[in-house]
């Protein structure tokens, strides 16, 4: 293509909410066969809310003290929800010691007690093991679609605490219509199995890729262009960075972080899906009619 086609792209791309970094990104646009979709943020509004707490060992007003002042200090939408709830309904107490660990949870000391919140895993590391009460709150919120949490402190899972985020509106036609112009969508999170395959089957995704740390999602791009595929990758967040700049196409949420937005190719201003089919219906458009 010319570079004057390339840059009337560019303004119509701009005209339709998606702001495309140069004119060259166009060329590369054209050939993706495989679309990596995050799901926190992306499929999903990202905006969650706290909405069921099964305790063992302590009342719902000490789990949401606990847990509240830890995700406090954390910007995670899951602790957003948290912290929001905790504070609805009482004062948070104070912080110390805090530590994050990106894609597992957070850690820290509250009323002189080391409480950490999030996935089975990060509390088995500190010496923290579920009852089987508490398992079995966990599978049955994880089967509904919910991305269950755990709670603990002084030797013991205190809490599940299930956060619910409803998937956007307009993501399972934005999917349809990716498929009609001959993309595989591909649903990757850092999330449990179970929420990610309940998600999936909801918007109309086959491939699912769940559990995987932000510093991992790099290598699931890697993989599949070894494979041979020409990868777009949707993301919004900070652990989506790397992988939207190892994409071939890298697409970022306006409503995302900067980081996210930074590392990408283009920009869907309003957060929606829709405006990656018109991507790539342009770059086709664009392309084809100066060829
Ligand atoms: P996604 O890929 O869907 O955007 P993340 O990689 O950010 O998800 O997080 C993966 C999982 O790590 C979450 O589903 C949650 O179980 C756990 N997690 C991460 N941060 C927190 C936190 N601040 N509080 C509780 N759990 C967390
Ligand atoms: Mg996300």
């Amino acid at each position: 293509a010319t570079p004057t086609a390339l840059l009337v792209g560019t303004g119509r791309g701009a005209q339709m909410g998606i702001l495309i970094k140069g004119p060259e990104v166009l060329e590369s646009t054209k050939t993706v066969d495989t679309i990596v979709l995050d799901k926190t943020g992306t499929v999903t509004t990202g905006r969650m809310t706290l909405h069921t707490v099964v305790s063992d060992g302590a009342d719902r007003a000490e789990v949401l003290r606990m847990s509240g002042a830890l995700e406090a200090a954390s910007e995670h939408p899951i602790a957003q929800a948290v912290a929001e709830a905790a504070k609805a309904e009482g004062g948070l107490p104070e912080v110390t010691d805090f530590s994050n660990v990106e894609g597992l949870g957070v850690a820290g000391t509250v009323d002189g007690k080391h409480v950490v919140v999030g996935r089975p895993k990060l509390l088995a590391g500190h010496g923290l093991q579920p009852s089987d009460a508490i398992a079995q709150a966990l599978q049955e919120a994880e089967a509904k679609g919910h991305t269950a949490v755990l709670a603990g402190w002084d030797g013991k899972v205190r809490a599940v605490l299930a956060v619910a985020d409803a998937v956007k509106p307009t993501s399972k036609q934005a999917i349809a219509r990716l498929r009609d112009l001959g993309l595989t969508p591909v649903l990757l999170t850092g999330d449990n199995t179970t929420v990610a395959r309940a998600i999936a089957a909801e918007v109309g995704i086959d491939e699912v890729i769940a559990e995987v740390l932000p510093q991992e999602k790099v290598d699931v791009i890697k993989r599949l262009q070894a494979q041979g595929k020409i990868v777009a990758m949707a993301g919004d967040g900070v652990n989506d960075a790397a992988a939207l700049a190892q994409a071939d196409l890298g697409l970022a949420m306006g409503t995302g972080t900067d980081v996210a937005i930074e590392a990408s190719d283009l920009t869907l201003v309003r957060g929606d899906l829709n405006a990656a089919v018109d991507a790539i219906r342009l770059s086709r458009t664009t392309l084809g009619t100066i060829k």
